[in-house]
Formats: C-alpha cells, sequence, structure tokens
C-alpha cells in the first residue's frame, strides 16, 4: 500500500481528515490544502466511487484547485474540499449530514463547506443547524451576495469573453462576434443572454436539444447538435458543461481564435494547455474566468460571520476585476511564451505563498 502523502496529487495539503461516524454510516474525506490566505473554502462532494482511491484523489486535486481559484479570485480564503463516500444506492440521511456538519465544526472555522455534485441547497442548509462554517446559504431577496451563484459566474465569464475579444480580436465591441456555446444551463444559458445583449452572434448546443433551441429561438440565434458545437466555425468557444474536453481529438476539432468558458476543470491533461497555444488560440483558464460564482458566495459567507448581509456591489467589484486577472495572465504567457494555464497556476501559487 503506497501512502497517499506519496502522492504528487497530496502537494503538500495542511491536513487531510478521514471523517468516519459509526452511528449515521459516514465516511467522508475533509482536505484543507491551503490556510494561507484565510479559511480554507470550497464544496462538498456527494459521490459513489468504485475505488476509494478515487475519492481521496478527488479531494486532493479538487482542494488545491480551490486554493488556486480562491487565490486569483482576490479573496481571503484558502483552498479545502470535501468527499462523502457515498454507497452504490447513494443514501443520504440526516443524521449522515448531522454528522458531516460536527465534523466540519471540529475545525474551528479551517474549512468553510458549500454546496457541489450530489449536494442539494436543502443538505447545506440541514449541515448548517451543526456549523456555522457553511457558505452559499439562500438569502431572502435581491441585492444581496449569495443564493444562486450561476448569474454571477455568468456575468464574469461574459466580462472574460469581451477582454479575450479585445485582446485577440483587438475589437472593443462585441457586435457581430461569434460566440459557440457548449451547454445552456444556468452558466451557458447566462453567458448567451449577457452576449446576446450586446449584438454577438451565437450558436448554441446542448445535450437536452430542446433547451438549446428554445434559447436560441429567444436571442436570435441557431442551435446545432451538441456533436458539432466543438468544431463550429466561430470566434469564440465557450464551454459552459463538462470537463475534460480539451482533449487531443477536442482541439484539434477547434475552430476559433478563443476558448472562453465556465465549465470546470476543462483541459484534459496538463499538455492540452500547451496544445491549444501551439495552434494559436487564445486561453481563458477555467479557474480565473469562472469565479463569480465563488466570489459570491464566500462574500455571503464573510458577511454573516461579520453579522451583515453581503452587499452586492462587493461581488460587483470583485467579479470586475476576472478581465483584469486574464489580461495579466495573457500578458506573461505572450512576454515568457509560456501557456496560459501554467501562467495562471504559477500566479496562483505565488498568491498562497508557494510561488
Ligand atoms: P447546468 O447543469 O445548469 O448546465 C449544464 C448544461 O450543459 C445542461 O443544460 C446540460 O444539458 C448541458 N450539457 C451536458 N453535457 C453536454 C454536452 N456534452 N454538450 C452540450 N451540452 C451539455 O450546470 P451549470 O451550473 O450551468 O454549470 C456548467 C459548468 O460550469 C459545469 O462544468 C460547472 O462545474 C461549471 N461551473 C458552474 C458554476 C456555477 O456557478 N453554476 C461555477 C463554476 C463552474
Amino acid at each position: 500500500m503506497s501512502a497517499f502523502w506519496a502522492e504528487p496529487d497530496f502537494d503538500a495539503h495542511e491536513l487531510v481528515q478521514l471523517v468516519h461516524d459509526r452511528a449515521s454510516g459516514l465516511t467522508a474525506i475533509i482536505a484543507v490544502h491551503s490556510t494561507h490566505l484565510g479559511p480554507s473554502a470550497g464544496g462538498t462532494r456527494f459521490w459513489h466511487y468504485a475505488d476509494p482511491a478515487h475519492a481521496m484523489r478527488d479531494a486532493l486535486r479538487l482542494s488545491r484547485g480551490m486554493s488556486y481559484k480562491n487565490a486569483m479570485a482576490g479573496l481571503p480564503m484558502g483552498g479545502g474540499k470535501a468527499v462523502i463516500l457515498a454507497d452504490a444506492a447513494r443514501t443520504k440521511t440526516p443524521a449522515m449530514l448531522a454528522a458531516f456538519g460536527d465534523a466540519v465544526e471540529g475545525l474551528g472555522g479551517r474549512y468553510v463547506t458549500a454546496e457541489d455534485v450530489g449536494i442539494t441547497e436543502a443538505d447545506m442548509v440541514a449541515v448548517a443547524q451543526r456549523t456555522a462554517h457553511v457558505s452559499g446559504l439562500p438569502v431572502a431577496g435581491d441585492g444581496h451576495a449569495g443564493g444562486d451563484p450561476g448569474p454571477f459566474t455568468a456575468r464574469g465569464i461574459y466580462l472574460g469573453i469581451k477582454a479575450a475579444v479585445m485582446h485577440k480580436l483587438g475589437r472593443d465591441s462585441l457586435q457581430g462576434v461569434h460566440v459557440a456555446v457548449q451547454g445552456t444551463g444556468s452558466v451557458g444559458g447566462g453567458v448567451a443572454r449577457l452576449l446576446a445583449r450586446d449584438g454577438a452572434k451565437l450558436t448554441l448546443a446542448d445535450i437536452h436539444a430542446g433547451r438549446a433551441a428554445a434559447l436560441a429561438d429567444e436571442l436570435g440565434g441557431v442551435a446545432v447538435a451538441a456533436d458539432r458545437i466543438m468544431a463550429t466555425p466561430a470566434d469564440v468557444f465557450s464551454p459552459n458543461a463538462l470537463g475534460a474536453i480539451l482533449d487531443d481529438a477536442g482541439i484539434a476539432a477547434l475552430d476559433c481564435a478563443i476558448v472562453a468558458g465556465g465549465a470546470n476543470n476543462q483541459l484534459a491533461r496538463p499538455e492540452h494547455g500547451t496544445a491549444l497555444a501551439a495552434r494559436g488560440i487564445l486561453y481563458a483558464p477555467d479557474y480565473v474566468i469562472n469565479a463569480g460564482g465563488i466570489i459570491s458566495v464566500a462574500t455571503e459567507y464573510l458577511a454573516r460571520r461579520a453579522g451583515r448581509t453581503g452587499d452586492i456591489a462587493e461581488v460587483d467589484a470583485l467579479v470586475a476585476q476576472i478581465p483584469e486577472r486574464l489580461e495579466s495572465i495573457w500578458a506573461e504567457s505572450a512576454a515568457t511564451g509560456t501557456p496560459a494555464d501554467v501562467v495562471a497556476d504559477r500566479m496562483a501559487q505565488k498568491l498562497i505563498g508557494r510561488g
């Protein structure tokens, strides 16, 4: 048996805790990568792993990813992640959520949890009965930080696309700029609506074809089959569905100048950032451009801890910095001939005191 802390994914985590609660049957891993900038923040994933080693790998990789994302978003938060190991039937009980909340509370604020794959807002409300260290709880009314992160994420991506179009195409308007949008859910749909307001030309695709067609009708765009979107000739390809789509075949199929979208972990492997750069395609590193949602939920958490509600103006100010971050990445990438994803990782490592 090799120790997980000898694996490259361990990357000097500050703390990795295995939680087992016999009474409820909860088994979970809480990974705290870095608290250099503040309490580690990242969602809880509820997933059935055929091999528990994959659960550990997921926790470690996602936790490091949150360190980078929070740092590049300018948040006073470190990076962490939790994984609850579900059984094959994905049994989730109130007792398990309560035990998980107790485990988070036991870390005394060193880890702040949130929703992720397999966890609902109602689950997080249940966890919040046992610990105050929960972000992304529902907020009443508009005008506050928190609530559904999708619209904030979409806004950051829209601003990032504008910056990319200026940087790569030298155009200061999106009028007539052709954007191919993959995925028309919460994030992709929001991005498409913002682009349409600026007169962008839209091609949309979703595996739920009716969803893309309805949005195309509404916005005056064109819907294509999901398997055609990556090869659509366009100025910008905006992935807002799945991760790992930028693999050998995906990159070869692209017919665009820019890749800028919100999907997490778009590069199938690290070398695919180099492959994009070799094709002369400008890449907006995913965790930098899609940080609007985490900015909103983190602002909500920090404000609640300070006994107030988070102001939407605070969120907007941080989201407005996303284009500047991207600009500095692209400038350094051009100056040093280093792919944008590598530049972003190095900047993030410096920010968390590991550069
Ligand atoms: P969502 O479920 O609302 O939307 C995803 C859409 O993609 C769905 O309509 C789905 O049918 C479609 N889809 C799935 N596979 C597809 C495929 N192969 N081709 C075309 N369409 C496909 O999810 P979301 O909240 O919009 O998130 C989208 C992506 O952005 C995910 O990768 C998510 O991890 C990432 N992300 C979301 C947020 C957020 O605030 N919601 C924040 C950061 C990152």
